[in-house]
């Protein structure tokens, strides 16, 4: 295996609960009110240090989508998934963004479950 290349993110990050390998700052979490089969999840506007893997179709509680599986650079591990495409007109602003699941991070606050700081239950995109 060769050195990989990561990218470092400056302020408060999200980052992988193995490795901590930077994926996202801050200022790019979207909503923190997805919630999937493991429990909660982050959207994110952009996420780095990851590898998409293969375009599949799923139906989630919010209609089809197709989506893409997203994996740590550093270790590997199955963090979330990318929506790719999103069939339901009101579902579009999903495009293009990444869920992660929540305990897959360490969040800035050091990933603690801030209970007090959640926001409630918007959506559901369990599988
Ligand atoms: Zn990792």
């Amino acid at each position: 295996m060769g050195r990989l290349f990561l990218i470092d993110l400056e302020g408060p990050v999200y980052s992988c609960k193995h490795c901590q390998t930077h994926f996202a700052v801050m200022n790019d979490l979207i909503s923190k009110s997805f919630h999937c089969k493991h429990g909660r999840a982050y959207l994110f506007e952009n996420v780095v240090n990851v590898t998409v893997g293969e375009k599949e179709q799923r139906v989630m509680m919010t209609g089809w989508h197709i989506v893409a599986d997203i994996f740590c650079v550093g270790c590997g591990s199955l963090v979330g998934w990318k929506y790719e495409i999103a069939y339901e007109k009101s579902q579009k602003y999903k495009e293009g963004k990444f869920i992660i699941e929540r305990f897959k991070v360490l969040g800035p606050d050091g990933g603690g479950y801030d209970m007090n700081h959640d926001e409630p239950m918007m959506e559901s995109d369990e599988e």
